[in-house]
């Protein structure tokens, strides 16, 4: 795939750019580097995303900042709001390139009894995805390319900025949307260090999930990144047959040689891994694969989250009913697995990954 920068414009996207290279960029222009810390607390501590707003700063540094760099560089195409909150937006980049990103509500329910809000944004990290899930709208056409650094931060900016607007702030960050983020590591674990940094986001590493289909390597690899960030692995078939079967990638990367790349990141980092298994009627949700996944989560000591599929238009899987998925949560609990169903989020705003992007055309057939 060819590297790509937000280079359309001659205009560095700033969200690129970590406190050091800020500051690095300012004292080359001539500029104490306490100014960087100015910028960034604007952009991610207040969300304000125009450089003449920055009213600490000397106007003829701001008029500099705004010649050379761009704070929010996409274009929103589209946005869609379920009636349980739950917001799609569809951003294009400057090359023409659509991802989009999800605003989920949901509440905690704490010891104390008292419910806290979470506000989880769900951020792409490439345009489309070479992993070709079969039951996934983004896998249909593989992937353009990756995203950079400024455009996995500017989702999470952009869903930080419109929370402000409602009195309400960002808690989690889940990497689930568009695209393999292992298969876009640096960016994502550089995404990932801004948005925890005391000068980007904020957001604690354990707030942080990323969601991987599996690549052994690199799992090993974010083990050793000194991270407490959570790894979500969507497993979503507990066998090698079906694995091959529904997520093409798969087929280089035996379920064992998986297995053991979770367990190096569990003894490593001490973090639990999650299962994400996405229930398909008839296809994964039979006593059989309950009892192999319950097997799977007890070696690896995983919780389980069961999802139930949200049908995509013109793939052929369908929508287990309340009380199989039922069944099938209660049969890896009879086995001591700790397992939850997670509700399907907006199923009326287009929710189920890559289908707003479909709406508009775009990422059918290659
Ligand atoms: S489910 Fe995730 S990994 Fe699979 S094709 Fe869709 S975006 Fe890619």
């Amino acid at each position: 795939m060819e590297p790509y920068t937000s280079g359309m414009s001659a205009k560095q996207h700033l969200l690129d750019l970590s406190l050091d290279q800020l500051e690095a960029e300012l004292e080359g222009s001539g500029e104490p580097t306490y100014r960087a810390r100015q910028v960034l607390h604007w952009i991610f501590g207040r969300q304000v995303t125009h450089f003449t707003d920055m009213t600490d700063l000397p106007g003829a540094l701001r008029d500099r900042l705004d010649a050379d760099l761009s704070i929010l560089v996409a274009e929103e195409l589209d946005s869609s709001k379920a009636p349980d909150g739950t917001t799609k937006t569809l951003l294009q980049w400057p090359d023409g390139a659509s991802t989009e990103t999800v605003m989920i509500p949901s509440q905690d329910r704490r010891s104390s009894g008292r419910d806290r809000q979470r506000r989880t944004v769900c951020l792409s990290t490439q345009v489309g995805c070479d992993v070709g899930c079969r039951f996934c709208a983004s896998g249909i056409g593989g992937s353009q390319r990756d995203l950079t650094v400024g455009e996995v931060m500017e989702q999470a900016l952009r869903v930080a900025q419109q929370l402000r607007d409602q009195e309400e702030r960002l808690t989690h960050v889940v990497f689930m949307g568009m695209g393999e983020p292992l298969a876009n590591y640096g960016v994502t674990m550089a995404a990932v260090r801004h948005l925890n940094a005391e000068w980007g986001l904020g957001i604690g590493q354990r707030r942080i999930t990323v969601s991987t289909v599996g690549l052994p390597t690199q799992i090993e690899r974010l083990a050793r990144e000194g991270l407490q960030i959570t790894l979500a692995l969507s497993l979503h078939a507990p066998n090698d047959e079906l694995r091959q079967e529904l997520i093409p990638w798969a087929r280089g990367v035996p379920l064992e040689r998986l297995l053991q790349a979770c367990e190096t990141y569990f003894g490593e980092t001490g973090r639990e891994v999650t299962l994400e298994y996405c229930l398909l009627a008839g296809t994964n949700d039979s006593p059989v694969h309950a009892d192999q996944l319950a097997a799977i989560a007890k070696r690896l000591r995983a919780h389980v989250n069961l999802l139930s599929y949200n049908p995509v238009e013109g793939l052929p899987f369908t929508r287990p009913t309340d009380f199989q998925s039922h069944d099938f949560l209660a049969a890896l609990r009879r086995q001591g697995v700790n397992a939850h169903h997670r509700q399907s989020r907006g199923l009326e705003a287009n929710a189920a990954c890559g289908q707003l992007r479909r709406r508009h055309g775009e990422g059918l057939g290659a």
